[in-house]
């Protein structure tokens, strides 16, 4: 059978500055799965589909995507590197190609927190290896009548993060991940939160009010789940950013933050 292998994103970087690829790479491709969706995500399993899918039901001779990020900010590995994507039909020569688990379509699913971190962190990287502008990302809908990567994402909003992953500045909450936080640059802002707050994972939920519900909030902004305004009110925002944090970080999904909550988004 078929194995992937799965990088963290500083095991990313260390693997692309050291590949050696003949093939003249000129641009970077982002796509989204669509299906499968973030939360039919599991682990080498949904590769492996892929790959089936993409090889049996497609008759590709790989699966499409050198690289697929997914939503626990881990990176897998995939076609070839030697060899041109099966992402964009007419467009894909000289082509690395990124593919996004999840459907990013307006309403559906977002983009956040680990797995935003490891997506733009990754593409910053190969931009760097392989000499290339953040003009040569191209998203598949640029060459299609798709919405892929999904409606959601802005194209210059995403740059935006890519440059600031390239540029390591100041920490903001939609670029860090936990996978290589050490790799960030130490801040007062990520001091503050994870070490001097005053929560440290005691039960939270729906309705709470005060200093340990902003600390949580705050703790949920800089690992990029958006909780809305930081204001000491664990409402539905809230709620919902737990949830997904949850999700993602392969812990159960209550929406309640506790002791577990509280491990996995402090985990360096
Ligand atoms: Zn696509």
């Amino acid at each position: 059978m078929r194995s992937f292998k799965r990088y963290t994103v500083a095991e990313f970087k260390g693997y692309i500055r050291r590949v050696r690829v003949r093939r003249p790479i000129s641009h970077i491709q982002i796509h989204h799965t669509w299906r499968p969706r973030k939360s039919d995500y599991q682990g080498e399993r949904t590769i492996r589909a892929m790959y089936h899918y993409h090889t049996q039901t497609r008759g590709w001779r790989d699966i499409a995507q050198h690289f697929t990020v997914a939503p626990d900010g881990c990176i897998w590995d995939g076609r070839s590197l030697e060899m041109d994507p099966a992402g964009i039909a007419g467009h894909n020569q000289g082509g690395l190609m990124f593919e996004m688990i999840g459907n990013f379509d307006r309403g559906e699913e977002r983009l956040e927190g680990v797995q935003l971190h490891a997506v733009t962190h990754a593409v910053a990287a190969c931009l760097e290896r392989f000499g290339l502008t953040h003009d040569q990302i191209v998203f598949h809908r640029e060459h299609a009548a798709k919405t892929c990567p999904g409606s959601s994402i802005s194209k210059p909003w995403f740059i935006g993060q890519v440059r600031r992953a390239a540029g390591g500045q100041q920490v903001t909450s939609s670029q860090t991940g936990i996978k290589d936080i050490s790799a960030q640059p130490s801040t007062g802002r990520v001091r503050s939160a994870s070490s001097a707050g005053a929560w440290s994972g005691e039960i939270l939920r729906r309705g709470d009010r005060g200093a340990k519900v902003r600390d949580l909030q705050r703790l949920l902004a800089e690992r990029g789940y958006q909780p809305g305004p930081i204001d000491g009110i664990y409402g539905p925002l809230t709620e919902a950013a737990v949830r997904r944090a949850q999700r993602d970080l392969h812990i159960a999904v209550d929406g309640i933050a506790g002791p577990q909550t509280y491990r996995a988004l402090t985990r360096r």
